[in-house]
C-alpha cells in the first residue's frame, strides 16, 4: 500500500521536480487539466509584456525584422519539431488545430485524387474529437468524398483498400487511449492510403516520431501540453515528400514565396512555409514560445523520454490509489492500463454524478474536467497529468479529495449539479 510519505519520497527523488518552478500554479490548486489548458509559464507575463511595450510600443513596424517577428512561426516550428520527431524546416506554428486540419486534409485529398481517383473514403473514428470530424465532414461534402466513421479501430483495416485518407487522433481526448502510429500508418500505406494524425493530446505529452512513424501529415495543439496559453497557435507538419506537391487551400500572402514582392499572382513558398496564410498573431506566438521553453527545459534532464517515464508513474499511481482508496464507490477505469496504449491522462466513468463529482472536486481545488457520454461511451471524469509541474504528492491529495467527495456525497449538493457552458 502506498502512503503519503512514499509519495513525498518519490517527489524528493524526482529529477524533474525543479521544472515545477517554471510555472505559476495558484496556491491550493492541484491542476489535472493541463490536457485542456496548460498552466501559465512563470516567464510568460514579463515576456508578453516586453513584446507589447518594447517591441510593439517602441520598435513598432521595425520589430518584424529587428525582433524576429516575421519568421517566428518557423523558429518556433523548428524547436517544436524536436518534440515530435520532425526535422527543422518541416513544421510551422500557426492558426488553430481545426484550420490546420482543413489545410492538410485538403492537400491529402488532392494527392489521392491525382494518384488514386477511385478511392473515395475518408476514414476516422466516431470517438475522434468533434472538430476533426466536422472539418472532415465539410471537406468531404465539398470534394465529393464520403466520411466513414468506425466504432472500433479493428474495423479500419477492411476499409483501407477504398480509403483515400485515414485521419486519426493519436491520443483520444476522452478516453486517453493511444494508437500505435507506426503500425497504423504502415497498414494505411501498404493499402495505398495516406495517414493524417492529430497530435493535440500527444505533443509535449508522449514521445512522437513523425518521420519514423511513417505519418504523411500532422497537426497539433499549442495550448494543451505545450502550455502556450488560451487559444495559442497550433502547428502543422507535412512530410517532405508531400510538402512541395500542392498548394494548401488557404493560399494567403504569408504562404507566398515572396510576400513583400506584392505580385498579383500566387506562388507558394517552398516547403512548409506555404502552410501559413495571413499575418501571424505575434503576442500569441510569444506566449507559445514561453510554453515551448518549459517543455524544452526538460531536454537536459532526459527530454520527452524522461517526461514519459514520469507521466506513466503518475498515472499508474493515480490508478492504483483510486482502486485502493475509492473502492466501492462505483468508479470504472476507462483508460487502457497498458502503457503502450495510454496517453498522459486517466479517465474514470461512473453511472451517476460524473459532472457533479468534477464540480465538487474543483470546489476543493482539484481541477479536472468532465466529458459527456453518448450512445457509445459513458460520462467521463477526466484527469490530465503533466509531469512538468505535477508531483506524486499531488496525486495522493487528489485521490483523497475524490474519496472525500464520494464518501460524503457532497457532489449531490445543488450547486455542483448546475451545468456551465464550458465543461
Ligand atoms: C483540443 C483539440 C482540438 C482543438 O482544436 P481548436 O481548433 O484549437 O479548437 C482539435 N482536435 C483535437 C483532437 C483536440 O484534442
Amino acid at each position: 500500500m502506498t502512503t503519503l510519505e512514499d509519495c513525498r519520497a518519490r517527489d524528493a527523488a524526482d529529477p524533474l521536480r525543479p521544472l515545477r518552478d517554471l510555472f505559476t500554479i495558484p496556491a491550493d490548486v492541484i491542476y489535472l487539466d493541463g490536457n485542456s489548458l496548460g498552466v501559465m509559464p512563470a516567464a510568460a507575463p514579463a515576456r508578453i509584456a516586453a513584446a507589447v511595450t518594447e517591441e510593439w510600443g517602441q520598435q513598432l513596424i521595425r520589430a518584424w525584422n529587428e525582433s524576429g517577428w516575421f519568421d517566428l512561426p518557423q523558429r518556433l516550428g523548428d524547436r517544436l519539431a524536436r518534440l515530435v520527431g520532425a526535422q527543422p524546416g518541416e513544421l510551422v506554428c500557426t492558426d488553430s488545430t481545426s484550420v490546420n486540419l482543413f489545410k492538410v486534409l485538403s492537400a491529402a485529398l488532392k494527392i489521392t485524387a491525382e494518384d488514386a481517383p477511385q478511392r473515395r473514403l475518408v476514414v476516422s473514428e466516431r470517438s475522434n474529437f468533434p472538430t476533426d470530424l466536422y472539418i472532415a465532414e465539410g471537406l468531404c461534402r465539398e470534394r465529393g468524398f464520403t466520411l466513414q466513421l468506425v466504432d472500433e479501430p479493428g474495423q479500419i483495416a477492411a476499409l483501407l483498400p477504398e480509403t483515400a485518407v485515414l485521419m486519426l487522433t493519436h491520443v483520444n481526448y476522452r478516453t486517453g487511449a493511444m494508437h500505435d502510429m507506426a503500425a497504423i500508418s504502415a497498414a494505411a500505406h501498404a493499402a495505398g492510403a495516406l495517414a493524417v494524425w492529430d497530435l493535440a493530446h500527444s505533443a509535449g505529452a508522449v514521445p512522437v516520431d513523425l518521420n519514423g512513424g511513417g505519418a504523411d501529415f500532422a497537426v497539433g495543439c499549442g495550448y494543451k501540453y505545450l502550455n502556450g496559453g488560451p487559444g495559442a497557435p497550433a502547428f502543422v507538419w507535412v512530410h517532405p515528400r508531400h510538402a512541395q506537391r500542392f498548394w494548401q487551400p488557404l493560399s494567403g500572402w504569408w504562404g507566398h514565396a515572396a510576400p513583400f514582392a506584392f505580385t498579383s499572382d500566387y506562388r507558394p513558398a517552398p516547403g512548409i512555409a506555404r502552410y501559413l496564410c495571413g499575418t501571424q498573431p505575434i503576442l500569441s506566438l510569444t506566449g507559445l514560445e514561453c510554453g515551448l521553453d518549459t517543455v524544452l527545459a526538460a531536454e537536459p534532464l532526459g527530454g520527452m523520454a524522461a517526461l514519459r517515464t514520469k507521466s506513466l508513474a503518475l498515472t499508474d499511481l493515480f490508478i492504483a490509489l483510486v482502486e485502493e482508496r475509492c473502492a466501492g464507490h462505483g468508479l470504472e477505469l476507462v483508460t487502457p492500463r497498458a502503457h503502450a496504449q495510454r496517453g498522459s491522462q486517466v479517465c474514470l466513468s461512473r453511472s451517476e454524478g460524473a459532472y457533479a463529482i468534477v464540480q465538487a472536486l474543483i470546489a476543493r481545488g482539484v481541477i479536472g474536467d468532465y466529458r459527456a457520454g453518448d450512445a457509445q461511451m459513458p460520462d467521463i471524469l477526466r484527469f490530465g497529468f503533466t509531469p512538468l509541474y505535477l508531483g506524486f504528492e499531488d496525486v495522493w491529495h487528489s485521490v483523497e479529495h475524490l474519496r472525500g467527495v464520494l464518501a460524503t456525497e457532497e457532489w449531490r449538493l445543488p450547486e455542483f449539479n448546475q451545468k456551465n457552458a464550458v465543461t
